[in-house]
């Protein structure tokens, strides 16, 4: 970059223009008027002291005629247009004749003020000259009376001498202000380039060590920008740490974003960040799945835009004006969820506003219920055969106990009663074991078939007594990985069930398949049968079809959920197909051996 481009040059010599011109100006016009002066009166001087030298010439003379005479031969010798003249009081010289010069008006004044002060000095122009004389005059006595000299001498000599040196004195004044602008310039100069280099590589960002060392070099310099390149290094120095450590902190910081968004984002608990305008700030996609938000919905909308739960907004409305928590838990409008809702409020800061926190407890709460039922269940199961013991042991003690016969009636009830109470809790016991998994099962290579043959061989005596055919059809051998236990468990709930289900002339019938899928256990039925919309719900605890009659066939309601976990123990795939009035039909599919 060129300094004519540069401002602070031109303002470095615009400031020199703007005070040296009116400096050197008035110094030129005061020396100029100085000499002007000077000059007047050094003629004055010279006019005064030659008139003082032609006075004694004329006065050494013996009279006027003889001094005429004198200054006839004085007046020869004047040069530079003077002229001098010898008069009296009225203008006439010395021979008695009139003087036609000082006829002149001006003269004649001067004369005048000679005459009556002694002498008179003043410039004055005559009619027959050009430009202004410096006149003259001084008394004189001579010989018969008082005389004046007066004499004129033309202005122009004293003004050329100080017009001369007025020339001079304007070319030096010139040439001394040329040079010191060029000083000024070449000054300025020295200052300017080395800021240039400085801005041009500055602003043209080139790389940080061109400008290290750029600067290194400015600042060799011994004087003021010296000073100013290596105090910029060091800022630069600086400038490059606190960037650096800036860089860090905000890669941290991302980092830290990072981790906090992608643990929000993994939260099955939906999250959602408001302002006190209620304006969304963040929400995360579980607050989106439980709350059903669509997409459309973005950080800045209004929170009553994304959800249009009444009691969910008073709730958040209410903490905000509280500045204090709130919880609410209320029923999902769409699925049928029980959702827990926390509103913290965040009171100051720049993120003042409020979290909220919304859960789906609906597990928790269907836990909840599910122990309900199981504490209503087992209590009401305990009650009946207590209720009969009670009953029966009251009646014997009323006096029942004298008549043998109805003694072994009550007696026998009492120990049906009794072992019926022992199913339930031994029942309810396994359950628990199987549930919690301390069941502990030892899973080995069995015959399925064998096993199902064994089973079914305890049931024949009981499925006769009722009336009804029990048989096993199928493969001979069903090798099966499971536990033996287990497995008679399973077998006989469900044989157990089939045989309580049907009635007299009916058929059960234990089908051992050995698929491709694993071995394969089918109990079959001809019985009541269970209505389509109940299958789902024969595995929960204490579940009857028929609550009474099931009962009554000494059922404990805990068998096909006992059978269900075990299944899922040994990952065996339970299913169950069922008409109303045709019978049922439970398959158990062993995992592949
Ligand atoms: P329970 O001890 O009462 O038999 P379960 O849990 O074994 O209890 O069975 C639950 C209910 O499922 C029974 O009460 C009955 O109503 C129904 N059920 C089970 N197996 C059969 C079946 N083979 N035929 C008809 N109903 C059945």
């Amino acid at each position: 970059m060129s300094l004519i481009r540069s401002k602070l040059f031109w303002k470095i010599v615009g400031l020199y223009v703007l005070l040296s011109v009116p400096a050197i100006v008035g110094l030129v016009a005061a020396l100029q008027t100085r000499m002007h002066s000077n000059a007047v009166s050094m003629h004055e001087q010279q006019v005064q002291d030659f008139l003082r030298e032609t006075i004694q010439r004329l006065q050494q003379q013996s009279d006027p005629a003889t001094a005429g005479e004198e200054l006839q031969r004085i007046r020869m010798g004047l040069t530079g247009g003077r002229r001098i003249w010898l008069t009296d009081s009225r203008g006439f010289d010395s021979r008695g004749l009139p003087q036609s010069d000082l006829n002149d008006a001006v003269l004649a004044s001067v004369l005048r003020t000679t005459v009556a002060t002694g002498s008179g000095l003043r410039y004055v122009r005559p009619q027959w000259e050009s430009s202004e004389v410096l006149a003259a005059g001084q008394r004189v006595g001579l010989a018969g009376g008082d005389w004046s000299v007066i004499m004129t001498s033309p202005a122009t000599s004293a003004v050329d001498v100080s017009q001369q040196m007025s020339a001079l004195l304007v070319k030096s004044a010139t040439a001394a202000w040329v040079i010191g602008g060029l000083c000024m310039a070449i000054v300025a100069g020295t200052i300017v380039s080395p800021l240039q280099v400085m801005s041009q590589k500055l602003h043209a960002g080139v790389q940080r060590d061109d400008r290290g060392d750029m600067l290194l070099n400015v600042s060799d310099r011994s004087d003021e920008v010296g000073d100013v390149a290596s105090a910029l290094y060091q800022l630069e120095d600086e400038l490059q740490d606190r960037i650096h450590s800036l860089e860090r902190a905000g890669r941290a910081a991302g980092a830290s974003v990072d981790l906090l968004t992608a643990v929000l984002e993994s939260m099955i608990e939906g999250v959602i960040a408001i302002d006190r305008e209620q304006r969304l700030v963040f929400l995360n996609p579980g607050s989106r799945r439980l709350l059903s938000i669509g997409a459309a919905i973005q950080a800045g909308h209004r929170l009553y835009e994304a959800v249009r739960i009444p009691a969910f907004l008073e709730t958040v409305e209410e903490s905000l004006n509280s500045g204090s928590l709130r919880t609410l838990e209320y029923r999902a409008p769409r699925e049928n969820s029980h959702h827990l809702l926390t509103v913290i409020p965040i009171l100051r800061g720049p993120h003042a506003g409020a979290v909220i926190v919304v859960r789906d407890v609906s597990e928790v709460r269907q836990l909840e219920a599910m122990r309900r039922d199981f504490v209503s269940g087992v209590s009401h199961e305990l009650k009946t055969p207590l209720t009969v013991i009670q009953a029966c042991t009251e009646t014997l003690l009323n006096g029942a106990l004298e008549d043998g016969e109805v003694a072994r009636r009550f007696l026998t009830q009492i120990e049906e009663q009794s072992e019926r109470l022992l199913q339930l809790i031994l029942a309810m016991l396994q359950l628990a074991r199987v549930e919690s998994g301390s069941e502990i099962l030892h899973v080995e290579l069995l015959d399925l078939a064998e096993l199902s043959r064994d089973v079914c061989e305890d049931f024949r005596a009981v499925a006769e007594n009722r009336g009804l055919q029990l048989e096993v059809s199928g493969v001979d051998s069903l090798p099966g990985r499971a536990d033996e236990q287990a497995v008679r468990t399973i077998l006989s709930n469900l044989v157990d069930n089939a045989i309580k289900h049907t009635a007299a002339g009916g058929q059960v019938v234990v089908e051992l398949r050995s698929s491709a899928d694993g071995p394969t256990l089918v109990v079959r039925d001809t019985g009541s049968g269970i209505p389509e919309e109940l299958l789902g719900r024969i595995f929960e605890r204490f579940y009857r079809v028929e609550r009474d009659r099931s009962r009554e066939r000494g059922g404990s309601g805990l068998g096909l959920a006992i059978v269900k976990h075990l299944c899922q123990a040994l990952q065996v795939t339970l299913t169950v197909r069922s008409k109303l009035g045709e019978g049922s039909e439970f398959t158990a599919r062993f995992p592949r051996v």
